[in-house]
């Protein structure tokens, strides 16, 4: 028997908040269109209500075990596991990504759960030595306190679980919007962490018109914290925002990942992992390789068989088993797409494959591959978060590189060569956050995320994850 789609709520202060005559707003399956559950809006007192919550948890909470910290964590890493089917089948339901991806971006998760788990019990300070021998003076990380985090929709579960548990791992509070577009994973969360024996008033969980809420939540005096995945331009209202108040941020935001293939690559392996990376979740990833500059002399091999590659994607409804690429997540996503097409046609670009919608019925776009794509082509410079990608030559490294970097973005890159000169030249010479050389290694729990320039500030993972959550207090003491 399949579970019914998410009972959807708020979360706040430990209990959950079902509609009650508050606003709702619909939430779609985007491979039919049909509308498969209704979200309740918080009003300005719910979010009220979840900061005092927060607030208050927060006195508590900062002064926590880590063991307990470590502890909930880890139970809600074992209960990912467990439900990670369910968890995923109404993430295929109301984000549209195949079954096997949502399931995978799930225990994935459990990882990060685990990560945080293990980390949270290492937060040192240090002792300095000092110049007087009856003074003794330390360093100490304290968290930071309540946090305002806002999530988006293409990874749900992810983006959520890596926010919500460095907050709760560090000491701090935290009031999470999560998408209203897709938010059954993020009610999942909350249910899982309530009964992992998270005490009420640490995660609180929102939903409503994004603008509103965060200028609420922003502007409240109770938080200190402001972290957001999302697209750049949003990003950079919530920093300035915050900076008006002398919040911190963490921003993850968007990318326009150059992958570039050097002639003496191994063309068809590197053709086929571009091909798989770029139209998982339908492109709709921050880190998708979305410019490929392949060298001249590889150009016409890698084109065979990237294209050969991608024709063979099943695009389909992600609940059915040979799905390769579902639909957009939303209608919106439509438009943007034809427009960033017909663009590039304009400006004499050539669609090698796709280039259309599919269908009437949900949200469908076919995997695209554009060539001769001039460089100003909103293709190539603005993201495009979804199935489409152009793929441009290249003669000199150098100038490929400079290329790359000509983009105000700096999140993740890719690069293919068999030279160990051209990797170095290559690592040292791409301006993001991550460069995956030869094989695509990002997003573990271990290792930091994160990017630089226009693409955010801090990092989620890796050792670094607690940094954003924590602040540092100094102390000196004479006898
Ligand atoms: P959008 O820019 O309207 O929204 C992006 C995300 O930010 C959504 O989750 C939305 O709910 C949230 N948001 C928007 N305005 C907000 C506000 N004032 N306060 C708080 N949150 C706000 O665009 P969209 O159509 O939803 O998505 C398309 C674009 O978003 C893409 O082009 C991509 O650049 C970006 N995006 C990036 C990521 C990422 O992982 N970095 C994820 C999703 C979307």
């Amino acid at each position: 028997m399949t579970t019914p789609y998410e009972d959807l709520c708020l979360y706040i202060d430990g209990e959950f908040v079902k509609g009650d005559g508050r606003r709702e707003q619909e939430v779609f399956d985007p491979a039919t269109g049909q509308s498969i559950g209704r979200l309740p809006l918080a009003t300005p007192a719910d979010l009220d209500r979840a900061l005092g919550a927060a607030g208050r948890a927060f006195r508590t909470w900062r002064h926590s075990s880590p063991l307990e910290r470590s502890r909930i964590l880890r139970k809600v890493a074992d209960l990912t596991r467990e439900r990670a089917q369910a968890i995923g089948r109404n993430i295929t339901l109301d984000q549209g990504k195949p079954l096997a991806e949502a399931v995978g971006e799930v225990t994935r998760c459990a990882d990060h759960c685990d990560w945080h788990a293990e980390e949270c019990r290492r937060i040192y300070g240090r002792v300095i030595p000092p110049r007087l021998p009856n003074v003794r003076q330390l360093v100490l990380r304290e968290p930071v306190g309540v946090c305002a985090a806002f999530t988006p929709w293409n990874f749900p579960y992810n983006q959520a679980i890596r926010k919500i548990a460095a907050a709760v791992g560090a000491g701090c509070t935290i009031v999470l919007k999560g998408p209203e577009d897709t938010p059954s994973a993020v009610v999942a969360i909350a249910r899982m962490f309530q009964e992992a024996g998270l005490p009420p008033g640490v995660l609180n969980v929102v939903w409503g018109v994004p603008a509103e809420v965060s200028k609420h939540l922003i502007e409240s005096p109770i938080v200190r914290k402001v972290s957001f995945t999302g697209s750049v331009p949003v990003g950079k209202q919530l920093a300035a925002m915050a900076g008006a108040h002398m919040k911190r941020v963490t921003m993850e935001l968007g990318g326009h990942s150059p992958a570039i293939v050097c002639e003496d690559a191994d063309i068809e392996r590197a053709a086929d992992m571009l091909s798989t990376l770029k139209f998982s979740n339908a492109g709709q990833v921050c880190v998708s390789p979305n410019r490929m500059y392949v060298h001249a002399k590889a150009f016409d091999r890698f084109m065979a068989r990237f294209i050969e590659a991608t024709r063979k994607i099943k695009v389909g409804s992600g609940l059915e088993a040979d799905t390769r690429m579902g639909p957009l997540a939303h209608e919106r996503r439509l438009p943007a797409m034809a427009e960033m097409v017909e663009d590039a046609t304009a400006r004499g670009a050539r669609v090698e494959l796709g280039g259309a919608r599919i269908g009437e019925r949900g949200y469908f776009w076919a995997p695209t591959v554009l060539t001769n794509v001039p460089d100003d082509s909103r293709i190539m410079t603005v993201e495009p978060f979804g199935p489409v990608v152009p793929c441009v030559p290249f003669t000199d490294l150098d100038d490929a590189i400079r290329r790359a970097n000509a983009l105000p973005y700096g999140l993740s890159s890719y690069a293919f060569t068999s030279s160990t000169k051209k990797a170095l030249a290559l690592q040292n010479g791409i301006e993001s956050g991550i460069v995956n050389i030869n094989h695509f290694g990002q997003a573990l729990p271990e290792t930091p995320f994160g990017g630089i320039k226009d693409s955010g500030i801090g990092s989620e993972g890796g050792t670094e994850t607690f940094d954003g959550y924590l602040v540092t207090k100094f102390v000196t003491q004479m006898d």
